[in-house]
């Protein structure tokens, strides 16, 4: 019989996606509608939704966007030949790219004009993964599993460096960092770890979460890379585990014979989404609701220049 739902603390939103957020919606008070944002701003669908609902409009090409258009690039960070496309066009430019992801790019040039190339753990095809490979023209070896690490060949191996996607699993990452290290002895690997505090924090409360419920729900978007990693750490404990969008994509049977739910949503996942879910969850027969002790989160990063509160907003 249903009993409790177990929250996971930290979940949600992290400074990253805060900042993202208040970019475009800034943006739209300083400069009205419609505002450009390249990608959606951040992977989920109630956040696209609800700031195209105040007049932003998402898109993939920068043909799409008209001249002299204010353009916001989304918090996963875009490649030079994007910077440098939407500033030929002639833009107002707004980069919600993350600071966290923007310390990476700053590494991989950094370490470029040294002479290194790179070896980047992450997933083909994500934006992030997309804008970081892009900040060089060559000499960066894209690895998302352990297999591919002996497919690579760098041009020389000396001068090799690692970097990672943020929002990785930390445990396949150091899986991959090692077989990685086993291949190339002499590799540099960053001075603090990629994957960023948002993510590890999220899933350290899913290890602790997981032993002590019957199923876990993440909120978060299919497309959203960290919340995808929450269930797979709560399923690779051995825990159900179900990622859903909203609560409407809760499904009844899911709960049969479950008492102890855990609940966790996401980096870009909005608290009023797990409102959303607490709410069926409690309508399916849940009594009360715990909040597990965890790491309160600080991190706050401030808004670009001509963004900022003096911009009357
Ligand atoms: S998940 Fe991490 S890297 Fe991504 S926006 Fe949040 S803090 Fe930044």
């Amino acid at each position: 019989m249903l009993q409790d739902i177990v929250l996971a603390e930290p979940r949600g939103f992290c400074a990253g996606v805060d900042r993202a957020i208040e970019i475009v919606e800034h943006a739209l008070h300083k400069f009205g509608a419609p505002i450009y944002v390249r990608h959606e701003i951040v992977h989920n669908t109630y956040v696209v939704n609800d700031l195209k609902a105040k007049g932003a409009i998402f898109i993939e090409a920068l043909a799409d966007v008209p001249p002299g258009a204010t353009l916001v690039f989304s918090a996963h960070g875009v490649s030079k030949a994007v910077q440098k496309e939407a500033h030929a066009r002639g833009f107002r430019i707004f980069d919600a790219t993350c600071p966290l992801v923007s310390k990476v790019h700053i590494e991989v040039a950094k370490l470029h004009k040294e002479g290194f190339e790179f070896i980047m753990i992450g997933h083909k095809g994500h934006p992030e993964v997309e804008g970081t490979m892009g900040q060089l023209d060559r000499g960066i070896h894209l690895v998302e599993g352990v297999a591919d690490v002996a497919k690579i060949q760098p041009s020389q191996i000396k001068k090799l460096a690692l970097v990672t996607q943020t929002t990785l699993s930390m445990d396949d990452a150091a899986e991959i960092t090692a077989a990685v290290k086993a291949r190339f002895p002499m590799v540099r690997e960053p001075k603090q770890q990629d994957i960023c505090y948002a993510t590890q924090n999220r899933q350290d409360a899913v290890k602790l979460l997981s032993p002590q419920v019957d199923i876990v729900i993440v909120v978060g978007s299919p497309t959203s890379s960290n919340s995808n990693r929450l269930r797979e750490v709560a399923q690779k404990l051995g825990t159900e585990s179900y990622m859903v969008d909203s609560a409407d994509e809760l499904q009844a049977h899911w709960f049969e014979g479950k008492s102890h739910i855990g609940l966790t949503a996401g980096a870009s996942a909005p608290e009023i989404l797990v409102r959303q879910v607490i709410d069926r969850i409690k309508a399916l027969g849940a009594v009360s609701i715990r909040k597990m002790d965890g790491i309160e989160e600080t991190i706050k990063f401030p808004l670009p220049k001509g963004l900022k509160m003096d911009s009357s907003v």
